[in-house]
């Protein structure tokens, strides 16, 4: 565990480090270097809710994984402990000698939405401003790219107008390519809120049915890549039912008549709409007129409009709209990003992207003069650097020789996962900052590892999807020697002779500085503008409260929304339409990848579950990476539910379980991507993933990869508990996830029942005596290794995987300290001696309630709705993201019952 701050630290207010909506938490250190953590009633991005994350964030504490030393490679593969001063130096020197032997375009950095905006900023100032490169870029351009350039376009500044008040004003939320009940939970439970309290309607447009379209009073579950023909349709029937602003349009817009012009084109009908988006008529009329006649609308979209090559022209299909009703800036209206990462705003803001040079400015030649000036440098980069996609390619073909990667794993998160993997071993220079140790094979490859401190352990702001700057508090103590990463980045910078310019002494003086830079010869002339928080002192900066940007001497209180007055942040301060024209997908369904693979997240982990996966709470909803087919596809090609499935494309294959659902249309597929080759054998998704961008954005398309799927089949199915980690054998099939008390494997493999001793001895251990019962003629087996009186570890292994119990109470054994006598009985039986009862799978992770168990209230206990179950079960009562889940099983239940 991590040391103590103090012995008997008070509470400190700090933000959830997971996605944009940006809660604010109170953590409680317990003076052992662990926290318990609650929702902060005072914050107004959550006002006390947490999502099942959050509240699970005191179980992601513990040190195990953690790089807590330098390290520099050796030789081979090995690293070995060394100081700060000689690693520091090392990276300095290898980027001073790349960029004198090649140049400063020969060197790049790739960091992270993670990151706090002090850590960006001066990531930035380095990378731009004075060794004189734009190529710096963040696993935010996978994010919100295509946002960006929406923006930009349209208001002439990367601006999100409205705010989460908004929510609770509107009359119509749409929500398009976002499944906010799974990943923004706390601000889809506020609109749901609207609806219980003034009746707002929902739509949700999205090609799956996911768990917000399951909530959705209208859900149009359209073709891939066909928003942007929606929403042209949208804008011809608004200008065709008379329902346009035109004064708005004429005094604060440009090019409406162009935009409606080739919308015309795009979407001349509504039955053109419904065939190119293939919705029926009678769901794309009834969406138009709602929005038509509703005039506080808020349009919602995250990944499945941004993750796309068509995501820019997505966001300004959406705009449009809202410029063309005048539905912008005001209370209960306006287009609304939803962004994925807890700090994706705040590195737009310092300009962690290579498009953006600092503080929302371009590369412009005023911009250039006003920062080169302001940073006090002649180094500063011309133009923008490379982008995401294009920076991995550079690595490839060996046109960047020096690569410093922080706080982020690009060889599982990027598309074509696998070649970026391998170009890392191209480098003459790699080096990682991160704060654990086991991040795939970059840490391989890496020439020399930086210990950052990690969430709870460093200070600084990150900003939410409405503005809003809220303070990252440090509650403990970094271990080992970890530093923040922007005290890395001044270190080397101070080695390179840049030490001037970096002489900052904490998170607050870096935030000034960025304070004072967003009012440079300001005047009202950028959006960006956080003058009157330029002079806080460390006290004040200590104290600071979540304030929406803006914030200027005269509105020290923030703005809420932008855009009221129809003032834009263009030359002439008019918005602009855009045009759409179409543009297909990038690489649509073929010969022999007849499938189309979206990718996504599941409800209960974050990115590469890094941090998520160390909580057996989180890991219990979703253990093991899976594939969503439709029932049709499923039936054709002989998939069972529970079964296996190979989906290859051309970059790469995987293997994962088969889940059928009547939510996915037929020929496309879903799988998550958050398992990497530490967690799983074969379900590195990324790696499937093709590596076309947005053309405006660079934003990859990672929703539509053509794609092939095939039944697999295995002769042995089972699973494995353990207190430690297991080193499976080659060949076998496995998923690894939390436990309460250890780890849990879900296996699979073709060995037969006369092998599974022998595999047994080697998973639990030779040197123990094992319980142990083969069934040959069943098909099963079951093990288990009993030390000090408490389970050690226990292999279940049967040819048909329902010959398996459920391995919720086996888990539950794993974690008690002694085994009771009557456990110990029923240890091979799998299940709890009296009751038979299992929990059964995961559904709420705020209360650990089962499906059993629900089932159970549903059939016995007089559970008929979602509030039935949460009073009798305590289940959806707290975050809410399992309710549609809940729902669903109310709903077959009962139709079971009438059945
Ligand atoms: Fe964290 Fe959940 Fe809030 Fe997102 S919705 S910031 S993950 S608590």
């Amino acid at each position: 565990m991590n040391a103590p701050a103090t012995a008997t630290a008070p509470p400190v207010r700090t933000t959830c480090p997971y996605c944009g909506v940006g809660c604010g938490v109170i953590a409680r250190p317990d003076g052992f270097g662990g926290a318990s953590v609650q929702g902060d009633a005072a914050h107004p991005a959550n006002f006390g809710r947490l999502c099942s994350k959050g509240a699970a964030l005191g179980e992601t504490l513990s040190l195990e994984g953690r790089l807590l030393h330098p390290m520099m490679r050796m030789g081979g593969d090995t690293h070995e402990r060394t100081s700060w001063e000689v690693a520091l130096d090392r990276v300095a020197q290898g980027f001073e000698e790349t960029i004198a032997r090649y140049g400063p375009d020969s060197v790049a950095f790739y960091v992270s939405g993670q990151f706090l905006t002090e850590d960006y900023y001066v990531a930035n100032k380095l990378m731009k401003g004075f060794i004189g490169s734009a190529n710096i870029d963040t696993n935010s351009r996978l994010c919100m790219a295509s946002s960006v350039a929406g923006h930009k376009r349209a208001f002439g500044s990367d601006t999100v107008p409205g705010c989460y008040e908004d929510l609770d004003e509107a009359d119509l939320l749409v929500l398009t390519g976002s499944n906010a009940a799974w990943c923004h939970p706390v601000l889809f439970q506020r609109m749901m809120e609207n609806r219980r309290k003034r009746g707002a309607r929902l739509v949700v447009i999205d090609p799956r049915r996911t768990a917000t379209a399951e909530e959705a009073d209208l859900a149009l579950g359209l073709a891939p890549g066909t928003d942007q023909v929606l929403f042209a349709g949208l804008l011809v029937h608004l200008a065709d039912t008379g329902v346009l602003d035109h004064s708005f349009i004429g005094r604060h817009t440009r090019d409406f008549d162009a935009a409606l012009e080739a919308a015309r084109i795009l979407a001349p009908s509504i039955d053109a709409v419904s065939r190119r988006c293939d919705v029926p008529v009678t769901k794309l009329r009834t969406f138009f007129d709602w929005f038509r006649e509703t005039e506080r609308s808020v349009t919602l979209y995250s990944q499945g409009v941004n993750q796309s090559a068509q995501g820019t022209d997505k966001v300004n299909a959406i705009i449009n709209c809202h410029l063309a009703t005048g539905r912008i800036g005001k209370p209960g209206t306006g287009p609304f990003s939803l962004t994925g990462q807890p700090n994706a705003m705040g590195g737009r803001e310092a300009g962690g992207l290579a498009n953006q040079l600092a503080a929302h400015m371009g590369f412009e030649p005023e911009s250039l003069d006003l920062v080169s000036r302001f940073w006090g440098t002649e180094r500063l980069a011309a133009r923008p650097g490379l982008k995401a996609v294009d920076l991995f390619e550079a690595v490839a073909q060996r046109r960047i020789k020096a690569l410093w990667i922080m706080a982020t794993n690009p060889a599982v998160s990027m598309p074509r996962a696998d070649a970026v993997r391998a170009s890392l071993r191209e480098l003459d220079l790699l080096v990682v900052s991160d704060v654990v140790r086991n991040a795939d094979a970059i840490m391989d490859a890496a020439h020399v590892l930086l210990p950052a401190a990690a969430w709870g352990e460093k200070d600084g702001t990150v900003t939410n999807s409405e503005r809003r700057i809220s303070r990252q508090r440090a509650f403990l103590a970094p271990p080992g020697d970890s530093k923040p990463d922007w005290w890395i980045m001044c270190e080397v910078a101070r080695r390179m002779g840049f030490g001037e310019a970096f002489a900052f002494s904490s998170a607050a003086d870096i935030f000034r500085e960025h304070a004072r830079l967003s009012a440079f010869e300001n005047n009202g002339s950028r959006d960006f503008d956080v003058s009157g928080l330029a002079n806080l002192t460390e006290a004040a900066y200590g104290e600071l409260a979540p304030v929406q940007w803006p914030v200027t001497e005269t509105k020290l209180a923030g703005e809420q929304r932008l855009f009221a007055e129809g003032r834009f942040f263009s030359a002439d301060a008019r918005a602009r339409f855009v045009p759409i024209d179409h543009v297909g997908l990038a690489r649509g369904c073929e010969p022999g990848f007849p499938f189309l693979l979206n990718t996504g997240r599941v409800r209960d982990h974050w990115h590469t579950m890094t941090r998520t996966g160390k909580s057996p709470r989180l890991a219990a909803h979703t253990d093991e990476p899976f594939v969503s087919v439709s029932p049709a596809d499923a039936a054709e090609l002989g998939i069972a539910e529970g079964g296996f499935a190979r989906v290859t494309t051309l970059y790469g294959s995987a293997t994962l379980r088969a889940r059928i659902s009547s939510g996915q249309r037929p020929r496309e597929i879903f799988a998550p991507f958050h398992w990497t080759a530490e967690t799983s054998s074969d379900g590195r998704v990324g790696a499937l993933v093709q590596a076309a961008n947005d053309i405006i954005s660079g934003q990859p398309e990672l929703k539509a990869t053509a794609a092939a799927l095939s039944p697999v089949t295995f002769t042995a199915h089972g699973f494995l508990l353990r207190r430690s980690l297991a080193a499976v054998p080659k060949g076998l099939w496995w998923a690894r996830s939390a436990v309460e008390g250890g780890h849990g494997y879900r296996l699979a493999g073709n060995s037969l029942p006369a092998a599974w001793p022998d595999l047994a001895r080697s998973l639990l251990g030779s040197e123990q005596t094992l319980v142990e019962l083969l069934d040959d003629a069943q098909g099963w087996y079951r093990a288990a290794l009993i030390a000090d009186g408490r389970l050690e570890a226990c292999l279940f292994l049967a040819r048909n995987a329902e010959a398996l119990p459920g391995w919720e109470w086996l888990k539950g054994q794993l974690a008690e300290p002694l085994l009771p006598d009557t456990a110990r009985r029923a240890l091979l039986a799998g299940r709890a001696p009296r009751s038979g009862h299992d929990e059964g799978p995961i559904v709420c992770a705020c209360f650990g309630v089962g499906r059993s168990k629900i089932c159970r209230g549903i059939s016995h206990d007089g559970c008929h709705t979602v509030e039935d179950i949460g009073r009798t079960l305590r289940a959806g009562t707290n975050c809410g993201s399992c309710i549609p889940e809940l729902r669903r099983i109310i709903t077959e239940a009962s139709s079971h019952a009438t059945s």
